[in-house]
């Protein structure tokens, strides 16, 4: 890639093969895979990802919301698609757009059976939503019997599959928690297709879930971090490799001289001659206030640089003191070797979040590296 001259993101759609390709790698054939594009495909570009995931064969993708499920059918996406958390103000365009809405209530079930009879649907693919110990979203075990009574009673809709999320996959010292989901799961898989008189599909790994749990692949797994490029582990990282590049440029370098200051609320003193960069990326672009005052930092010609000062909306400024380096020179934010993972840390936070903070704002620039 040529060096930047704005601030962009770039993605890299081979880093996203290699990383599919790694995911299959620990599935058995048999085993579909979900590929998670909520969010602008984790802060990156939905379309591009999905499209790219359809080429490699993609079995599935989920969506959060119904206007997500849109866009991808507005760039003509035919995979099935599942819209995690679907609100009835939104079934009539989830069926309209052939989107598959997770079902994860009572109330839910009753309204969406409603909205399929009204539209004469015959067998519409639903998925049914089960809580094992997130208490997030879903049904109850005891609620079974209400399901399959109501699922008795209509032909609107069909029981594509059954799924469960997992609380704490990426965390080790939660395995003996994991389990128990995973059994209850399969109890509830066992009762619910009994009850229902088929066996719809069933999943409840996520991409922690995928690589820590290997006996809990079931008939699917969904995986989103890790198509990213993120696996929350050291060892399957060595293997991952991070789609986005967020990459700017210095704006402007200014010789700051002691006991000056830098930014609003004269958020850095230099208490000794301070070079000090301005990059054209802010708090409105998802570079969170909380990295102010050097916890977090770019690099600039391989080297560390740490924000000077406060976050602006539309602006940082780094320290390139100790740095070689001038105007119209390339910053790295994140990426392949300054990991948007260690970033995250930096404030007690984790790659999900600042990935996905990247405002609409900086335009995406897909490529093959
Ligand atoms: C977001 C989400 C996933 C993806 O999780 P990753 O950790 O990114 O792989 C899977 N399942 C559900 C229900 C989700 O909400």
């Amino acid at each position: 890639m040529p060096k930047a001259t704005d601030t962009i993101l770039e993605l890299d759609l081979n880093a996203l093969d290699n990383n599919y390709k790694y995911i299959i790698s620990k599935i058995s054939p048999a085993t579909k895979l979900l590929a998670v594009v909520k969010a602008f495909a984790y802060g990156s570009d939905s379309v591009a990802i999905a499209k790219e995931l359809e080429t490699l064969n993609v079995d599935y993708f989920a969506v959060a919301y119904t206007t997500e499920g849109v866009a991808l059918r507005d760039a003509q996406i035919k995979t099935p698609i599942l819209v995690l958390h679907p609100v009835p103000a939104n079934f009539e365009e989830t069926v309209n757009r052939c989107l598959e809405p997770s079902i994860y209530s009572k109330k839910i079930l009753k309204e969406f059976i409603a909205v399929a009879e009204s539209k004469n649907q015959i067998d519409y693919p639903i998925h049914l939503k089960f809580d094992t110990g997130l208490n997030r979203l879903g049904f109850e075990i005891n609620e079974i019997p209400f399901i399959a009574e109501m699922l008795s009673k209509t032909n609107s809709v069909k029981v594509k599959s059954a799924f469960s999320h997992l609380a704490a996959s990426e965390d080790l010292s939660e395995k003996d928690f994991s389990v128990g989901q995973i059994n209850s799961f399969r109890k509830i898989s066992e009762q619910l297709t009994s009850q229902i008189g088929y066996k719809p599909l069933l999943h409840c790994s996520n991409t922690s879930g995928i690589l820590n749990y290997p006996e809990a692949h079931f008939d699917m797994v969904r995986s989103g971090i890790g198509l990213y490029g993120f696996g929350n582990d050291k060892e399957h990282n060595k293997h991952l490799k991070p789609i986005g590049t967020l990459k700017t440029i210095i704006s402007q370098i200014h010789n700051v001289a002691e006991g000056e200051s830098v930014g609003y609320n004269r958020g850095f003193f230099a208490s000794k001659p301070t070079r000090s960069a301005t990059l054209p990326i802010g708090h409105a672009d998802g570079i969170p206030r909380s990295y102010g005052k050097g916890k977090g930092w770019v690099t600039i010609n391989d080297k560390k640089a740490p924000i000077l000062g406060n976050v602006c909306m539309d602006m940082i400024m780094v320290d390139v003191t100790h740095i070689e380096c001038e105007e119209g020179d390339e910053a790295i934010v994140f990426g392949p070797s300054a990991k948007a993972d260690e970033l995250s840390a930096a404030i007690n936070s984790i790659s999900y979040e600042l990935i996905t903070a990247i405002s609409q704002r900086v335009k995406r620039v897909v490529c093959r590296k």
